[in-house]
């Protein structure tokens, strides 16, 4: 095994703002704590939220900030506190760990060993959009079979992953996406309807279900679709609002849930796995989704850490589908 270096290469922000604010920078390697392993990095998951901490519509701790909430990789060294996880395994994890980065020092309680089966791009592909879209469907809303569920961004990362997913278990699916081509791939991944988001998404759900609306809804778009979730959910529905692709949700006057008792709730995905023995179920249940060939990982591209601007530009202009990667 190579040597650890005393630096490495890492995409960092000083300020908030737009993809000038990314800086390639030579920062030190971390040291392993109690309870840790150092992984060398081989991708990075870019994710929507990415781009939040870097505009400052989510706050990071402190500046300079490592970007990056999920990575994939080979274990190189573990503190002598931590016996669960050999030096040479490879794991996937994902947390507030600057992943942006050729190295991550790691909790042992947060990485988890990818299985043969699954290659390392797979695994980081798959992981944060995946154990989002998979705890959502099935602590959050707890989607049953036949219910009509909306999936907005359907083409998108965690979209891509909903539709496959909610196909596997036996929902009626209809996708949103701004784009024919866009479309034509939720309806490949197993939404059996679409709608393209420049429609009367209102009138074609309401169509479509023959007036019953929808039971489940999850809107990772936020601000431009909320107002049309509430017209277009069923009788006693469930509104999963879970991001802001196109601006944070304002304010809700709780009032507007009444006549039709929706039930509206703003998961995070890490509240599902707070404990090591939800995030091996949920880990364990995602790798067998994909390893069966009942989810397939979509990658959009693969971008060397040097392009990390040209990835967040790429998936804040929706011309993205499936998953971006940063490879170390
Ligand atoms: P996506 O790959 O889905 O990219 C976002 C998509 O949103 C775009 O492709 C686009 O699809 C759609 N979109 C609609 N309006 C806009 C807009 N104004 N600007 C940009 N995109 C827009 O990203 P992710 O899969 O990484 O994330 C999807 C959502 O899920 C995000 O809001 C993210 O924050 C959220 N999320 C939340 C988590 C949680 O724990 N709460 C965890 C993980 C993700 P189209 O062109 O088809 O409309």
């Amino acid at each position: 095994m190579a040597p650890i270096p005393p630096t490495m290469k890492a995409v960092q922000i000083s300020q908030n703002g737009g993809v000038e604010v990314l800086e390639y920078n030579e920062i030190p390697v971390p040291k392993v704590g109690e309870g840790q392993i150092l992984v060398k990095n081989e991708y990075a998951g870019l994710n929507f939220i990415d781009t939040y901490f870097r505009s400052g519509l989510y706050k990071v701790p402190q500046f300079p900030q490592t970007l990056g909430r999920e990575g994939a990789g080979e274990v190189i060294d573990a503190h002598s506190s931590v016996s669960s996880i050999p030096v040479g395994s490879r794991v996937v994890f994902m947390g507030t760990y600057g992943t942006y980065g050729e190295y991550s020092a790691v909790a042992a309680s947060d990485a988890i060993i990818i299985p043969d089966s699954l290659s390392t791009d797979k695994a980081a592909a798959a992981y944060l959009q995946g154990l989002t879209a998979w705890t959502f469907i099935r602590e959050a809303a707890d989607v049953k079979a036949g219910q009509w569920v909306l999936v907005h961004a359907a083409a998108g990362g965690v979209g891509t992953l909903l539709v496959q997913m909610l196909r596997a278990i036996g929902a009626k699916t209809i996708g949103t996406a701004s784009t024919e081509e866009k479309c034509a791939l939720a309806r490949k991944n197993g939404a059996g309807w679409t709608i393209n988001s420049h429609d009367d998404v209102v009138a074609k759900v309401k169509e479509i279900t023959g007036g019953h609306g929808a039971d489940v809804i999850f809107d990772g778009v936020g601000k431009s679709t909320f107002d049309a979730d509430i017209d277009l959910i069923a009788p006693k529905g469930h509104l999963v609002s879970f991001g802001n692709a196109s601006g944070a949700v304002p304010p809700v006057n709780i009032l507007r849930l009444t006549p039709k008792c929706i039930k509206l709730m703003r998961p995070v995905v890490s509240g599902y796995i707070a404990d090591r023995a939800s995030l091996e179920k949920y880990s364990a249940e995602l790798f067998e989704l994909i390893t069966s060939g009942k989810v397939e990982i979509l990658i959009h591209d693969v971008y060397p850490l040097k392009e990390v601007a040209r990835a967040h530009q790429d998936i804040e202009s929706r011309k993205t589908t499936g998953k971006l990667l940063i490879k170390l």
